[in-house]
């Protein structure tokens, strides 16, 4: 028995419907350089895994550029504007709520897409990641025309397409228990998750086609999660029914959507 057991079965199940279970790493706040980031992008590495950062786009900086400069694996997406709450008191936090005019978050995200394609050229995929997973419905069907080809949130997406023109591909597994003092919830409880996401695609419980997305927060990651991740790509790489994807693949864009939108 391994802790891997539960997933080496599922990933058996995939491999005999000879369907691969794809599955993407997306990692949020980057901003900055520091060692917490380096051991991230040293773990994507070794396994020549790829990992969808979602950079802050107001104020990542040239030390993040450098870091990812080093490192093939990396791909950047947008992390909002300046991940700032403009919710109301009550209601949980948002950057990218209704509460707000269209235009005003529009002009903000412009300008962020503008500023990460310039800081990251090639690196850069034009993929929405709202901070807090939270996005209010009127923003969405305005995001194509500002340059956005798809959008990240959490959970199983309600379909394909969040807009027209707007690919949806969320992450589904967060391994940190942001309310019990940011703790991590252990390899098992992560496992089980991952598992669970990959055997109700296999059911059509949700949509099939959507890759499983684990997303990480580096920054809040102590040395237990980092080495759940490492042991989890370690284990999965070698297995053929198991495909890891790049923001571009998973979000299926095709490399003139790229480049139109850049
Ligand atoms: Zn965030």
């Amino acid at each position: 028995m391994t802790r891997f057991d539960a997933l080496d079965r599922e990933l058996d199940h995939w491999e005999a419907l000879g369907r691969p279970a794809t599955l993407w790493l997306r990692d949020d706040d980057a901003c900055a350089d520091s060692p917490a980031l380096q051991r991230l992008l040293a773990i994507a590495s070794e396994h020549a895994v790829p990992v969808t950062l979602a950079a802050i786009a107001a104020t990542a900086d040239s030390t993040l550029v450098d870091a990812l400069g080093a490192c093939d694996a990396a791909s950047v997406v947008q992390h909002g504007y300046a991940h700032r709450n403009h919710a109301p008191a009550a209601e949980r936090s948002a950057e990218l709520g209704d509460g707000r005019d269209v235009n005003v978050r529009l002009d903000e995200l412009r300008r962020g897409r503008a500023r990460l394609a310039q800081a990251f050229g090639e690196r850069f995929v034009p993929v929405l990641v709202p901070p807090w997973n939270r996005v209010g419905d009127a923003l969405l069907p305005h995001l194509p025309a500002a340059g956005f080809a798809g959008l990240s949130c959490f959970g199983p997406r309600p379909s394909r397409d969040a807009a027209p023109g707007l690919a949806q591909v969320n992450a589904h597994v967060d391994p940190i228990a942001w309310r019990r003092d940011r703790a991590f919830i252990g390899a098992d409880a992560a496992l089980e998750r991952i598992v669970a996401h990959l055997a109700a695609r296999r059911a059509h419980a949700c949509d099939a086609d959507e890759p499983t997305g684990l997303l990480t927060h580096h920054l809040a990651f102590t040395g237990a999660a980092f080495d759940f991740v490492d042991d989890l790509l370690r284990h999965t790489r070698p297995r053929r029914a198991a495909v890891w994807l790049d923001a571009a693949h998973a979000f299926a864009l095709r490399p003139e959507a790229l480049i139109c939108c850049r």
